[in-house]
């Protein structure tokens, strides 16, 4: 069936393509299920994609063909999955390879502009453009058997299955939020936010108790979720917002964020309110100040009308 999958992307001669194609459109198996009333050919197909998905790479590439987030022609998953550093100043949804492209050669400076100077260029060094052909997709891993179908048998039988991606990166960008914000975010989701605990684990530090509460070793979970204060913050945000919202799982782990049980302005205040709630953790430790929960929520709404504003101006 991967044999088949290949055949449909590259559109491979062949009747069944056709039709396959003229109904079905493109084969999106990142973000599609298989249609309710489909045959069962095309069923198989979606049920075998999601196996393979993780080493399929598209290594010709016809720009107008291919979605910037949706498809991955730059890493190994599409962007819009992928954990990766995009700059803030850049609205992603609204990018397209045509932007990072000159002619038939990628754009190095357009690609540093968009992913930042740690991005490796070489990787696009083995993937080349085409503005007239169909996009061509390879499996990944480099392989010394030739025949694909044994070459996914093997990988399959040799790799543990692909970690669950999280659509969540995606919506970050799209939060009503400063830039700094969302790359705070963007942090925070990595598990890389220098809390006590997390430096204490590099080495770099004393496991000093959560500034908040004084009881628990200040994890992002504890801060941003379980944290008594936290609590009362987020409850005076429900109040607020007239909206119940919690975090019984944890911040981070949750998901709460991207499980569309919010909406994108609710998702940004609660991006903001823990930005706040960071920065007054920050000011505790360095400027020996006081918090005041209340404050930490007001300021949260005002980032994100001061942000909805200036986005509508911008589009005005
Ligand atoms: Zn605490």
């Amino acid at each position: 069936m991967a044999k088949h999958v290949f055949g449909f992307l590259n559109k491979k001669d062949g009747i069944w393509v056709d039709v396959l194609s003229h109904k079905y459109d493109k084969l999106d198996f990142w973000r599609n299920t298989a249609p309710v009333n489909c045959s069962w050919f095309y069923r198989s197909l979606h049920k075998a994609a999601p196996q393979i998905k993780p080493f399929c790479r598209i290594n010709l590439i016809n720009p107008a063909l291919t979605s910037f987030c949706w498809d991955p022609w730059c890493f190994d998953i599409p962007i819009a999955l992928k954990p990766t550093f995009i700059n803030m100043n850049v609205d992603v949804n609204l990018l397209s390879i045509s932007d990072v492209v000159n002619g038939d050669r990628w754009c190095d400076t357009s690609l540093l502009y968009v992913f930042g100077p740690n991005f490796n260029l070489q990787e696009l060094s083995s993937t080349s453009i085409d503005l007239n052909s169909g996009n061509h997709w390879i499996w990944n891993p480099p392989t010394k058997l030739h025949k694909i179908s044994s070459t996914i048998y093997q990988q399959l039988n040799l790799s543990t299955p692909p970690e669950e991606v999280w659509p969540g990166w995606q919506l970050i960008w799209k939060l009503n939020i400063a830039p700094r914000t969302k790359h705070f975010m963007w942090t925070l989701f990595h598990g890389l936010l220098s809390t006590t605990n997390f430096l204490y684990h590099l080495n770099l530090g004393p496991n000093d108790p959560c500034s908040l509460c004084g009881l628990s070793p200040e994890t992002i979970d504890h801060l941003f979720s379980h944290c008594t204060k936290t609590k009362q913050v987020w409850s005076y945000l429900s109040l607020r917002l007239n909206t119940y919202i919690y975090f019984p799982n944890g911040f981070a782990s949750g998901n709460q964020l991207t499980e569309g049980n919010y909406s994108n302005y609710i998702n940004s205040v609660i991006a903001a309110t823990a930005w706040m709630l960071w920065k007054s953790r920050c000011n505790i430790i360095f400027h020996n100040a006081c918090i005041n929960l209340p404050t930490v929520v007001c300021r949260a709404l005002a980032h994100v009308q001061e942000y909805t504003d200036c986005n509508r101006s911008l589009i005005g």
